[in-house]
């Protein structure tokens, strides 16, 4: 496969080609263009002339584009799977949910279009207000600039074109290196599905060098960036007065309450989901886990037998359940955390070892709050058990972190978990389940390092228009 440049509607052959990889088999997958910053600039271009059109269109015109997609895509849903599997060593059912989701993203989207309603202003509340009729609305703004990650190729790219375009807005989008393909494709679906030429560009290469160019551009009015808080606070910081959402990392908590008894093993099944889905490189991945001590010692047998029974293979295999990790580097950095951990006197109850290029699923317990594997953000296959005593304390641990994005608590007691949600320091806070949740209309974002403004397709669209207020003084 060599894929170009998706500029004006189609594929363009590019200056540069980059290769890549598969993580797991290292077998080359295909050539995908390196973008130029002219290159850059020129997508920029194109969709700047599109936005002319895309701000004229009406919302059952984009509803009907975003929909057609969604059919599309479906249609197309193994070829979809395939790519997300191999470039981003994604066990293949794992990447059907993944495509799963987008086609619900371009629908909620498409819906979404046509509930972008403002609101009407009573201006006589204020003296001398009286005799006006006053409302607002949303309006597009021109140009987005997405900077994605490689964790959700496609479906984590949709949460920014689909609203971009609900919104009447353009949108050029710089995909992960490791992941051009996927969102290549998701580019063709849509003019496939009738998009204005142009309306969506996709300039593949490297993000400082691209990055750089979206953000000195005038005509990019927002940057939406998916990724590290380092890149997100580097990018920030240069952006101007360029609207700015930023998705990044965590370190996600959990509590299980010793009122949960009676539940144990099912909780331990979603936890060891939480935990692994994709080796853990998803941005919401339960990463500590604190256990009330009544509950403790079953909690860990349950995990461990569990993660133990994990499959992991070849991604493209239909029973694989964990896979390689994205590069070595991210290999040898948990690996050297897990190392970290253990001469800090942590226990590993399971795994702990490298696998091919990856690493067994992998449970610590009795682990340092200061130690790299509980206050950084892991991206792996690892998660921490550790005992409390008290809600409290699990309350305090949870908190005890530079991040914020979505925590869990598992509890039958109403007033702990009313108590609980109001007290953690998190954008989004799970009663009886996982961090590892999202649906994908729900308000998504971080507080702290994890991120500033939210997606979401309705919270998407709003922080990616102005709201506008329109007086009509009728006396
Ligand atoms: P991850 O750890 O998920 O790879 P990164 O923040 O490194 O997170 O990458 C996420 C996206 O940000 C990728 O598309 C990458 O190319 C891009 N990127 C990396 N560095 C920069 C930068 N300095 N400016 C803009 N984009 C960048």
């Amino acid at each position: 496969m060599k894929k170009g440049l998706f500029l004006s509607g189609e594929e363009k052959a590019a200056a540069n080609y980059y290769s890549v990889f598969n993580p797991h088999t290292e077998g080359l997958i295909g050539e995908a263009a390196d973008g130029t910053p002219s290159e850059m600039s020129e997508a920029i271009e194109k969709a700047d002339e599109a936005y002319k059109k895309m701000k004229t269109l009406t919302s059952n015109e984009k509803a009907g584009i975003l929909s057609r997609a969604a059919t599309i895509l479906r249609d197309r849903k193994e070829e979809a799977a395939r790519i997300i599997s191999q470039e981003a060593c994604k066990p293949v059912t794992a990447a059907r949910t993944e495509v799963q989701r987008t086609v619900q993203t371009l629908q909620f989207s498409g819906e979404e279009t046509k509930r972008m309603n403002g609101e009407y202003l009573q201006l006589d509340a204020a003296e001398g207000g009286e005799g006006r009729d006053a409302y607002t609305l949303h309006e597009s703004i021109g140009v987005v600039g997405a900077i994605t990650p490689f964790n959700f190729p496609l479906n984590l790219v949709t949460h920014k074109v689909g609203p971009a375009i609900a919104a009447g807005n353009t949108i050029v989008v710089k995909p992960a290196e490791q992941t051009p393909f996927s969102s290549l494709l998701l580019a063709e679906i849509l003019s496939e599905a009738g998009l204005h030429p142009g309306a969506i560009a996709i300039v593949p290469g490297d993000g400082k060098t691209l990055g750089e160019v979206m953000l000195k551009d005038e005509r990019i009015k927002k940057i939406s960036f998916t990724g590290s808080p380092e890149v997100g606070k580097l990018l920030k910081a240069e952006a101007g007065l360029k609207k700015m959402t930023l998705e990044l990392g965590s370190n996600s908590p959990m509590y299980v309450d010793q009122s949960c008894r009676g539940e144990v093993s099912e909780v331990a099944e979603k936890s060891v989901k939480g935990a692994f889905a994709y080796n853990g490189q998803v941005c919401l991945s339960t990463q500590r886990i604190y256990v009330h001590e009544e509950i403790f010692d079953d909690f860990i047998q349950e995990c461990s037998e569990k993660t133990a029974r994990l499959q992991f293979g070849d991604p493209l295999e239909e029973s694989t359940e964990v896979s390689s990790l994205i590069n070595k580097k991210s290999q040898q950095r948990l690996y050297e955390w897990i190392k970290e951990a253990k001469a800090e006197g942590a226990e590993v109850l399971a795994g702990g070892e490298k696998v091919g290029n990856g690493l067994e699923p992998t449970i610590l317990s009795n682990v340092s709050s200061t130690s790299s594997i509980s206050c950084k953000e892991a991206f792996g296959p690892v998660v921490i058990i550790n005992k409390v005593k008290s809600s409290e304390e699990a309350l305090e641990q949870m908190n005890n972190s530079r991040f914020g994005l979505n925590a869990g608590v598992f509890t039958n007691d109403l007033k702990q978990a009313v108590d609980m949600a109001h007290r953690i320091e998190a954008g989004q806070v799970l009663i009886n389940d996982v961090p590892t949740l999202r649906f994908d209309h729900m308000p998504y974002g971080g507080v702290k390092d994890s991120g500033y403004g939210r997606e979401g397709v309705k919270y998407a669209i709003e922080e990616m228009t102005e709201l506008k207020m329109i007086s009509i003084k009728y006396r």
